[in-house]
């Protein structure tokens, strides 16, 4: 089995004790030379300063290549292109572009007056400043809001068409849900890289309350599974297991670029990834 190319997702810390865990998941997953890292802005734009910040003080001090998240969300358009042209001017190249979840306790997205509708349009102009390698949302479980599986997907082209370099997918639970979206992704003429997401459960409650929010399927034999291993007290070696195969399955059908949401929690990334052969790359001039 071949290393895949891996890239690893973080949100921004909201308080002190919260940054040093961050830095100590960047500590722990940077050897492993990820392709870029991303940090997540908030539901609602509620973490806007942060995200910026930490994407700058990432960027500056451990020499990766970080990529943004922007959502339209409760800001102008000209609001929304200041904070792309401030991650420009902090060296950022890399921007995962989307439309944004509403701020808690409202339903749907609305879009601000002078705001940007839908993602389609925040790709268009960020693409226009041509200063940004675009990343975008891809759903193959299906987004909750679509008609239907090839609306989601036409849609998903349409958004890869105005000017988005690679999809990253939310995270699902068996390698055959991303194999028939990957294949319906390509009858519909899509012919850029779709990578898939990955989702380590450190914490199988919060994943199975995420997981209904987002419209992921749950199989009855995760839930099986998860139900006798919390009662035994065995969930960390559960989920290493499952994400592991899960992984695995991809890469044996495949896929050779996986994108792991972290939740700054880095342990359980890390351990999939050395299952996967993913090590640590140890300078040697740092060994002498
Ligand atoms: P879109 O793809 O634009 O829309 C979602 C779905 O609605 C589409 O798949 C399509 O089926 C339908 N749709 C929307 N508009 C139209 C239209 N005009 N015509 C037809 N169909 C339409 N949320 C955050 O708040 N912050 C983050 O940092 C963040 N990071 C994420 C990273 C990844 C990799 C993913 C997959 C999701 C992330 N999200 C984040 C969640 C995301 O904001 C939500 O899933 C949101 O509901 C959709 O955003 P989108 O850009 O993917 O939307």
């Amino acid at each position: 089995m071949t290393a895949p190319d891996i890239s690893f997702e973080f949100f921004p810390p909201q308080n002190l004790e919260a940054s040093f865990r961050l830095w100590d998941t960047v500590q722990t997953l940077a050897p492993m030379d990820p392709r870029f890292v991303s940090v997540t802005y908030g539901a609602g734009g509620t973490t806007r300063d942060l995200t910026r910040d930490a994407v700058a003080t990432l960027h500056k001090s451990s020499g990766l290549n970080v990529a943004a998240h922007l959502t339209c969300v409760n800001a102008s358009k000209a609001e929304t292109l200041a904070i792309a042209d401030q991650f420009a001017a902090a060296g950022v190249t890399d921007i995962v572009a989307l439309r944004g979840d509403p701020p808690k306790g409202e339903g749907q997205f609305t879009p601000h007056a002078d705001g940007f509708a839908n993602s389609v349009e925040l790709i268009e102009a960020l693409a226009a400043t041509d200063k940004f390698n675009i990343h975008v949302g891809a759903y193959p479980d299906i987004h909750p809001e679509a008609q239907n599986a090839q609306a989601d997907i036409d849609w998903l082209k349409r958004k890869l068409d105005a000017g988005a370099n690679e999809a990253l997918t939310q995270f699902f639970f068996e390698a055959e849900t991303f194999f028939r979206f990957r294949d319906a992704c390509a009858k519909a003429g899509i012919d850029k890289q779709i990578t898939p997401g990955i989702l380590p459960i450190e914490n199988w409650k919060g994943a199975r309350n995420f997981a209904r929010r987002c419209g992921t399927t749950i199989p009855k034999w995760v839930e099986d599974a998860f139900d006798k291993a919390t009662r035994d007290g065995r969930e960390d070696l559960l989920a290493t297991a499952i994400c592991t195969e899960l992984c695995s399955d991809l890469i044996d059908g495949g896929v050779d670029k996986l994108h792991f949401y972290t939740l700054n929690r880095p342990e359980l990334t890390r351990d999939v990834c050395h299952a996967l052969g993913v090590v640590p790359k140890v300078d040697l001039q740092n060994v002498a």
